[in-house]
């Protein structure tokens, strides 16, 4: 396997990536892009884009912004607010796999930025027999959710006829490159499709666990005629403004009160804080699949942003990514499934350049980024203002019992 000699990230990364001929990969390439852009510039731009959306005599909403209540939706939602004086309206799709931080974040961002907010919750036995088909279909419990929060947020966009929606980053740009920033990369229901959803469509959940049509209404998008008659258009503010998670996240903290949380498998507490099995289970499945975890995503971002070496990044990978996760026990009483049968699932969508099965047929790692350890070391160290931050994060813990999801 290729790994990149300035990140972690490897050639077989499911969004996609290339390497050039120095062996590095096109998400570094895209993230050096930021130095070179005028911000100043871009944020006009953006003033400039949202002031033909806004509502002129006040009957509407401005925007629509989907958000968990973590820090990028969270920071949008500031962004909307704050920056740029819009009147958004704030909508929640519940995924469900919430933690009691993730509630309170939620609930502390209505209140902090005084916004008005829609929150939809599903019948939870809907989301549980969907979550058991999608790991046999695509050994991923979380589709409802990626699902949810993509369709759910253009849905209201369309039934109130709000043109404008704001979103924070994409994947697609920020972890593999695929977009430069100079593309303006907008949001598509191909984006959608092809990103979010992984390639299935609610229709293919129809049948499986006994799930109706009925039942997947909440994952039914807009089609072309009803976002075509609203003229629905989807923003990415990291388009506009030099996005950072760890600054967006900082910035929440100090100002709004944002609670963080250890999450069983990385070094980041900010991110992901809202959700159970992110930087849990759901990316032990990535690790069982590709190789890496979400470790290695969160190293990447640091390494990438100057704040430790690739060594220090490669000592996170060591200590976070393949280990069971403290969350397992949680989702597996949640699907109803042993521990066998849910490793199973993806027996068949293991890399076999990463995967091999040994003599008595248990599988082993071939390969992984800990056997390339030569790349150039970042040289940059560590900020002594972020590493203070970081002891910040960490004694700001929730005291949550590690059990059970927080539903409501
Ligand atoms: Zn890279």
């Amino acid at each position: 396997m290729q790994y990149c000699t300035r990140c972690l990230y490897p050639a077989n990364h499911p969004y996609g990536m290339f390497f050039d001929d120095d062996g590095v990969c096109s998400g570094c390439r895209v993230d050096e892009e930021r130095k070179n852009i005028d911000w100043t510039e871009r944020f006009e731009a953006l003033k400039e884009l949202v002031a033909k959306y806004r509502s002129k005599d006040g009957s509407n909403y401005d925007c629509v912004i989907g958000a968990s209540g973590g820090k990028d939706s969270q920071y949008i939602v500031h962004v909307a607010k704050n920056l740029l004086g819009l009147n958004p309206l704030v909508v929640t799709y519940n995924h469900q796999f919430n933690t009691a931080a993730g509630i309170r974040n939620l609930q502390r961002m209505v209140k902090e930025f005084d916004v008005d907010h829609l929150r939809f919750t599903q019948k939870p036995s809907v989301v549980r027999r969907m979550a058991r088909a999608a790991m046999t279909m695509m050994g991923d419990f979380c589709w409802h959710c990626h699902a949810g929060i993509t369709t759910y947020t253009i849905q209201i966009a369309v039934k109130f006829k709000i043109p404008l929606v704001l979103f924070g980053e994409s994947g697609l740009q920020d972890m593999v490159g695929m977009f430069s920033r100079e593309d303006m990369m907008e949001w598509t229901k191909k984006v959608r499709n092809e990103h979010g959803l992984r390639g299935f469509s609610w229709k293919d959940f129809v049948g499986f666990e006994g799930l109706t049509e009925r039942d997947l209404l909440p994952y039914v998008y807009p089609d072309d005629a009803e976002l075509e008659a609203v003229g629905v258009r989807g923003l990415y503010l990291s388009n506009f403004i030099s996005w950072s998670g760890k600054r967006n996240a900082e910035f929440l903290i100090e100002k709004h009160g944002f609670e963080t949380r250890r999450p069983s498998l990385s070094h980041n507490c900010y991110s992901n804080v809202e959700c159970w099995h992110c930087s849990g289970a759901h990316d032990y499945l990535k690790f069982l699949k590709f190789g890496f975890g979400r470790a290695t995503d969160h190293a990447v971002a640091d390494i990438r942003a100057g704040r430790i070496s690739r060594e220090q990044g490669l000592e996170l990978v060591r200590r976070y990514d393949g280990k069971r996760p403290g969350d397992l026990d949680v989702i597996l009483e949640f699907l109803g499934m042993t521990e066998a049968e849910f490793v199973a699932c993806v027996d068949d969508m293991r890399d076999p350049d990463v995967w091999e099965r040994d003599g008595q047929g248990l599988w082993v790692q071939r390969d992984s980024v800990l056997n390339h350890a030569s790349g150039p070391a970042v040289e940059k160290a560590r900020l002594p203002l972020a590493n203070a931050r970081e002891a910040a994060y960490r004694d700001n813990q929730s005291d949550e019992p590690e059990t059970g999801h927080v539903f409501m």
